[in-house]
C-alpha cells in the first residue's frame, strides 16, 4: 500500500466508508496521490447541501494528502454569471477552504472541447444532426422500448466534421443542429440512445464573451474537464449513477490514460429548508426573502449573516455523514452544531427584548453602582466585565405576571425573585393606565442580597435578566424561525411560515456592546446567541440576528 496520512477523523471514516474504500484500493494500486474537485455551477449562492460537497472534497484532499481543485462548471451562459463566481469564491474561501492556484473554469477549456469533439467525429463516434429538441425525444424510446436512429446518423465524416464547423460557426439558427455520440439507440441505459454532446445557443458568455455559440452538454463536458485536470476522483450526487456509463464512455473514447473514477453519494436533505439554487432564486428573485444572504436561508451567505461560524457547519458536516442512500437530517441537527460551537465562543452579556420598566422605590435616585459578571460561565478565560445597576431597570414583559400560578417563579406582586448578578426584588404595585396596560412595577430590593455577598439568609427560585435603564442601549432584535414547514400533503411538499420573522424593535443591550466588533457572537442571556447583522446594523442604530435560541429540540 502507498503511504498515506491516515489522521482522517473516526466518524468521518466510518460514514464515508465506502470512498475511502475506493481511495484504499486505488492507491494500492497505480494511484500516489488522490486529486478530488468542486464543481459549482455558477448559477446562483451556494447552500449547506454544496457545504456537504464541499467538506467532502476538500476534506477527503487534506485528509489523504491530495489535492482538490475549484471547478466552476460554467457552460451554460444562460442562468450563470459573475455575480455567482464571486459569491461562491468567497463563501468557499470562509467555510476555511483552499484551493491555491487550482481555480478552473470550464469555459477556459472550451476549444479543447472542441478538439475532442473532432476527434469522436473523425472515429465515427459522433455525428450532426436535425432533428428537433422533440424529434429526439420521440426517437429515444422509453425504458421499456429501445429508441430509433437518427436518420441522420449515418452522415459520412466529411460532411459531419463540416457540419461542426458550420455550427461553430454560427451558420445555423439555435436549436436547429445538435452534435449527437454515436453510441447505442437500443441501449438499456437511455443516457446511452445517443445523446446531445453539443448544441447551438448564441448567446453571451460571462467569460468567453461571444466567441462562441455552440456550448458542451453536461455529460460531456464533466468528465473532459476531470480529465484534463487530472482528477482521480469525480465525486457527484446520486442523480449521476446513471450516466456514470456515459462518462466512461467519454473518458474510454478519447483515450484517456489517466482516468477519473465517479463516485455517487447522497444529496444533503434538512427538513423545513428550501434547497436548490432554482427554488431560492425564485424567493429572491419574488422579493420574498431580503436577498440571497436572508438569515433564513440556508444559503452559506444567509448562514454567516445570520451568525453561524464556518466551524459550526463543518462540524455539521462532519456530523451528518456520507452515504448513498437517501435521508432527511433535522435541521435541529444545524442549530445543535450552531449552539456546540457558540457556547465556547460566545460572550453573554443582559438584553431584555420585551421591555417593562421597573423603579426600585427604596434605591436612591441618583445612585449607581457597578457590578461584575462572568464573560462566559464555560470558559472561564474570557474574564468578567462590569454593568451598572441603578433605580430604574428594564425587564423581560414575560418575566412579570400580575396573577401567577404557583409554578411561577419569575416576578409577581408580593413575591421575590433575584436579578442576575445584582439584588432580590419584590413587587409592591402594577402601574398601569386607564386601558390596563401595565407602565411600570414597582419594586424594592433588599441590600443584604447582593449576588456575590455570601447572603444565605433565603432563598429565591427564579432568576431573571434585566438592564439599567441609564446604562443601556436601544436596539433592533429579529428573531427567525423556518421560512417553510414540510408537509407532505401541500403541492410542493412545504407551506409557508406566516411567522418566520419576529421583530423586537425596542429591545435593550447593556452599554458594553459598544465595544463590540462585527465578527462577535453574544449569548443574550436566557434569549439566545445573537451577532449583529451585518447589512443592516449602523453607527446609530444596532440591529441583531438571533442565531439560535439557547435550548434544543434535537435529541
Ligand atoms: P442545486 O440543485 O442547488 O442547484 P446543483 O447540484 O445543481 O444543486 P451545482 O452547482 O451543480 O448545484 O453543484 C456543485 C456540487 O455540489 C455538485 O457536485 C453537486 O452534486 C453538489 N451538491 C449540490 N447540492 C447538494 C446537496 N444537497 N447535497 C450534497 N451535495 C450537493
Ligand atoms: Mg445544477
Amino acid at each position: 500500500m502507498t503511504e498515506k496520512n491516515t489522521t482522517e477523523s473516526s466518524s468521518f471514516k466510518e460514514t464515508a466508508g465506502f470512498i475511502h474504500n475506493y481511495i484504499y484500493k486505488d492507491l494500492d494500486g497505480e494511484l500516489n496521490k488522490i486529486h478530488t474537485r468542486f464543481p459549482p455551477e455558477p448559477n446562483g449562492y451556494l447552500h449547506i447541501g454544496h457545504a456537504k460537497s464541499i467538506c467532502l472534497n476538500f476534506g477527503l484532499a487534506q485528509m489523504y494528502n491530495g489535492k482538490c481543485n475549484l471547478r466552476f462548471d460554467d457552460t451554460n451562459p444562460a442562468k450563470e454569471g459573475q455575480e455567482y463566481v464571486n459569491a461562491i469564491i468567497n463563501d468557499i474561501k470562509w467555510l476555511g477552504f483552499n484551493w491555491e492556484d487550482r481555480l478552473y473554469f470550464a469555459s477556459n477549456y472550451f476549444d479543447k472541447f472542441y478538439e475532442c469533439a473532432v476527434t469522436l467525429i473523425k472515429k465515427g463516434k459522433a455525428f450532426v444532426c436535425d432533428l428537433t429538441a422533440e424529434e429526439i425525444k420521440e426517437y429515444r424510446g422509453t425504458l421499456k422500448e429501445p429508441g430509433k436512429n437518427s436518420p441522420y446518423r449515418e452522415r459520412s465524416i466529411e460532411e459531419n466534421l463540416e457540419l461542426f464547423e458550420k455550427m461553430k460557426n454560427g451558420e445555423f439558427p439555435d436549436g436547429s443542429k445538435t452534435l449527437r455520440a454515436k453510441i447505442n439507440m437500443a441501449s438499456s441505459n437511455i443516457n446511452m440512445r445517443d445523446p446531445v454532446i453539443y448544441r447551438i445557443a448564441k448567446l453571451t458568455h460571462h467569460n468567453t464573451q461571444d466567441k462562441w455559440c455552440i456550448y458542451p452538454m453536461y455529460d460531456y463536458a464533466h468528465p473532459l474537464e476531470d480529465a484534463f485536470e487530472g482528477i482521480t476522483h469525480s465525486i457527484c450526487t446520486m442523480e449521476f449513477e446513471e450516466h456514470r456509463p456515459l462518462y466512461e464512455w467519454v473518458i474510454n473514447e478519447l483515450e484517456f490514460v489517466n482516468k477519473p473514477r465517479q463516485i455517487e453519494f447522497a444529496k444533503l436533505k434538512l427538513t423545513n429548508t428550501i434547497m436548490g439554487k432554482r427554488y431560492i432564486k425564485q424567493l429572491v428573485e419574488n422579493n420574498e426573502v431580503d436577498g440571497w444572504d436572508d438569515p433564513r436561508l440556508v444559503t452559506i451567505s444567509g448562514l454567516r449573516r445570520r451568525g453561524y461560524t464556518p466551524e459550526s457547519i463543518r462540524m455539521f458536516c462532519e456530523k451528518i455523514g456520507i452515504s448513498k442512500s437517501d435521508s432527511v437530517v433535522d435541521s435541529a441537527l444545524l442549530e445543535f452544531c450552531a449552539r456546540e460551537d457558540l457556547k465556547i465562543r460566545s460572550k453573554a452579556v443582559m438584553a431584555v427584548l420585551d421591555p417593562i420598566k421597573v423603579v426600585i422605590t427604596n434605591y436612591p435616585e441618583n445612585q449607581t453602582e457597578k457590578l461584575t459578571l462572568e464573560n462566559n460561565p464555560e470558559n472561564e478565560d474570557m474574564g468578567t466585565r462590569e454593568i451598572t445597576f441603578s433605580r430604574e431597570i428594564y425587564i423581560e414583559r414575560e418575566d412579570f405576571m400580575e396573577d401567577a400560578p404557583k409554578k411561577f417563579f419569575r416576578l409577581t406582586p408580593g413575591k421575590e425573585v433575584r436579578l442576575k448578578g445584582a439584588y432580590f426584588i419584590k413587587c409592591n404595585e402594577v402601574i398601569k393606565d386607564e386601558n390596563g396596560n401595565i407602565l411600570e412595577l414597582h419594586c424594592t430590593y433588599d441590600p443584604e442580597t447582593k449576588s456575590g455577598s455570601g447572603f444565605t439568609g433565603r432563598k429565591v427560585k427564579g432568576t431573571i435578566h434585566w438592564v439599567s435603564c441609564k446604562d443601556s442601549i436601544n436596539c433592533k432584535v429579529m428573531l427567525y424561525d423556518y421560512l417553510v414547514f414540510d408537509d407532505p400533503n401541500s403541492e410542493n411538499g412545504f407551506r409557508k411560515n406566516p411567522d418566520s420573522i419576529k421583530v423586537m424593535d425596542n429591545a435593550y443591550i447593556e452599554s458594553n456592546i459598544k465595544n463590540a466588533k462585527i465578527e462577535d457572537r453574544f449569548q443574550f442571556i436566557r434569549n439566545g446567541y445573537f451577532t449583529l447583522d451585518t447589512k443592516n446594523t449602523t453607527e446609530e442604530n444596532l440591529v441583531f440576528n438571533r442565531i439560535v435560541p439557547l435550548k434544543s429540540s434535537y435529541k
